[in-house]
């Protein structure tokens, strides 16, 4: 993996939290608050935060519009949170997105009560018990495309999914206490 440089986005969030979870991989890292920190990436993640702030702050560099052309080219990306509010297909309520991954996903879903909370999530594969995940106001998929993949659920509900080249959390694994996600992201680079 030496020489592969992931670009974090890093207007808003808790995008310094991805960066620790990249570089024990052996992964460079280089903060996107700008153009031309867009150029020469080999993957993208999209951290937690407020995706309408970050919606906001993406404007004066027009940063919607070079990642969307850098994901629909392929790039592999990983999405936490706010990021998969901005990776989906449709947002309820209704808020501009990339539309890259074929879901639907509802803001700040699980109300305030769960406004932060700590939850056993089901993997996929393996099918490893006591895996958690850290949810902060987070959205909840409605709808999934035909391909889209689970990777992981919390209840009934998909809380980790991937499309091609992207990883969606809805939760929060770069606040985690092991690196699994980022390790999955790893294997689509
Ligand atoms: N509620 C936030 C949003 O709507 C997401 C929360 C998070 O990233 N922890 O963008």
């Amino acid at each position: 993996m030496a020489g592969k440089t992931i670009g974090v986005l890093a207007l808003q969030g808790d995008f310094s939290a991805h960066e620790g979870f990249l570089s024990e991989l052996g992964l460079q890292t280089r903060r996107l608050r700008s153009a031309s920190d867009c150029i020469g990436l080999d993957g993208l993640v999209l951290p937690g935060g407020e995706s309408s702030a970050m919606l906001r702050l993406m404007e004066p560099e027009n940063l919607f519009e070079i990642l969307g052309g850098l994901i629909g080219e392929g790039m592999p990306v990983l999405a936490t949170c706010a990021g998969v509010i901005l990776l989906a297909k449709k947002v309820i309520p209704e808020q501009r997105s990339l539309g890259a991954l074929d879901i639907d996903v509802e803001r700040n879903a699980y109300g305030r009560q769960l406004y932060s909370s700590v939850e056993k999530l089901r993997r996929a594969e393996p099918e490893a018990a006591g895996v958690e995940g850290v949810f902060i106001r987070a959205p909840k998929i409605l709808r999934m495309g035909p391909s889209v993949e689970v990777l992981a659920w919390r209840k009934d509900d998909p809380v980790l999914v991937r499309q091609g080249a992207m990883i969606a959390a809805t939760f929060h694994p770069e606040l985690g206490s092991d690196g699994w996600v980022h390790s999955l992201f790893l294997d689509l680079l």
